[in-house]
């Protein structure tokens, strides 16, 4: 093999006048490499969002590429022109109880209705308690191990253990002496489930 992947091509450009130095087409679309972009006419998504600006249903103009690495591999991102690009639309209470519920959703089981504090599994939404007792939990899921299984402790080990766990008699050091600790300033209270 020889030669660029993506050979440089002199082309008509929407942002430009005159022809520009691309890097070819990707998919249709005008491909360009890091840096070869005009940073004020172009933008990707975000960057836009930066600005307080949004696509406003424009289709991108090229694609910019890049090798990302952080994540080892090649990235394509779209860029579009700040010229044709929106203002953010400001959220209102109707939009922000949309989204809320839309969350919701994500978090309730299809099963039973129960709405939790985690995010439920795309592929069927369903609680952990309703796949197990409907019976569809993996066969490989770590569940089986609080669930079933062999006990681990012997007669002799609970004995032991109930023993240990008794306070020693008055008179008698404790093995063990409890450091107070200072309480947690995390009460949990985004971790209680909220039935709906
Ligand atoms: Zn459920």
């Amino acid at each position: 093999m020889s030669g660029r992947q993506f050979p440089w091509d002199l082309r008509a450009v929407p942002w430009s006048d005159c022809r520009e130095f691309t890097r070819g087409t990707w998919e249709g679309t005008i491909l360009l490499s890091w840096g070869t972009g005009p940073h004020t006419l172009l933008a990707t998504k975000r960057q836009l969002r930066k600005r307080g600006l949004r696509p406003g249903g424009q289709d991108p103009v090229a694609v910019l590429y890049f090798r990302c690495r952080r994540a080892a591999k090649q990235v394509f991102a779209n860029l579009y022109l700040i010229a044709l690009a929106r203002p953010v639309r400001p959220m209102t209470p109707a939009r922000w109880a949309a989204l809320d519920k839309a969350m919701a959703a994500r978090r309730t089981c299809r099963t039973c209705g129960e709405t939790g504090y985690a995010e439920l599994p795309k592929a069927h939404r369903t609680c952990e308690a309703c796949l197990y007792s409907g019976g569809r939990l993996d066969p490989d899921s770590y569940l089986h191990d609080f669930l079933t299984g062999t006990p681990t402790f012997t007669a002799d080990d609970h004995a032991d253990l109930d023993r240990r766990s008794r306070p020693a008699p008055a008179g008698v050091l404790a093995p063990v002496v409890p450091i107070p600790r200072a309480p947690s300033r995390v009460d949990g209270a985004h971790l209680r489930k909220v039935v709906a």
